[in-house]
């Protein structure tokens, strides 16, 4: 494999324990009165958020930035905007993580320029090498431990894409399990990855023959 990264499965429990610490970490110094997650991969830590922070308004922009699973589709892009008027309010921008920093530099910016009473932005991992530093965030991530990060919102996404690096052709349950941890230090085994594939098969993704399932290119 040519180029190899390490990925690794986040639990509905890291979740939780993650959007709990930001909101106990905002709770005591923002009073917050709009939530707005960037889509996707913010969508259902800005929701968890809303709920423990006790806030109605709960929007989102979409930005466009990644591409195939650990490789970028250049520059980052706005592809949607905010039709509600922010002044007077306290803001608060939501993402999973910041990475390079570009997607949540993107929205802080087009939200700021809707001039809100006051702007914070929240992540729940935080890359240091990120050239954006959110004003809450749960986790630091080192650059020597950096991880794509599988969300449980992003699995058969990324778990496609991650089978596409490894294989190209004819692979079974076994072998893909095997693969994801020779290949991305991987532990898939809180999956079913039998069923994942056949929902790909499903989907189009893979044939099945016999046990077998066959990479559709
Ligand atoms: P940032 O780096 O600030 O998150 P990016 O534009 O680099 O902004 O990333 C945009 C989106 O890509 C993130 O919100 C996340 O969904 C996904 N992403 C980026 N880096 C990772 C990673 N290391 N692991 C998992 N997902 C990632």
């Amino acid at each position: 494999m040519a180029n190899k990264f390490k990925a690794t499965l986040v639990s509905w429990a890291d979740i939780d324990r993650w959007c709990g610490n930001i909101s106990r970490k905002v709770q005591a110094s923002f009073d917050v009165d709009t939530i707005i997650g960037i889509a996707r991969g913010g969508l259902v830590p800005a929701r968890i958020l809303s709920d423990r922070l006790w806030v109605k308004d709960l929007l989102s922009v979409k930005t466009e930035h990644w591409g195939i699973t650990a490789t970028k589709d250049g520059e980052a892009v706005l592809k949607t905007k905010i039709n509600m008027d922010l002044s007077g309010k306290n803001v608060l921008v939501v993402d999973d993580i910041t990475d390079t920093g570009e997607s949540m530099s993107l929205a802080y910016d087009y939200v700021k320029s809707l001039k809100p009473r006051e702007l914070r932005s929240a992540t729940m991992l935080h890359i240091s090498r990120s050239k954006f530093v959110p004003d809450y965030y749960s986790e630091l991530i080192t650059e020597k431990n950096w991880a794509w990060f599988i969300f449980p919102w992003n699995v058969y996404e990324d778990l496609n894409n991650l089978i596409r690096k490894s294989f190209t052709d004819r692979i079974n349950a076994d072998e893909v399990v095997d693969a994801l941890k020779e290949d991305y230090d991987l532990d898939v085994s809180s999956l079913n990855m039998e069923e994942i594939l056949n929902d790909f098969v499903v989907f189009g993704r893979m044939k099945k023959e016999g046990r077998d399932f066959v990479i559709v290119q």
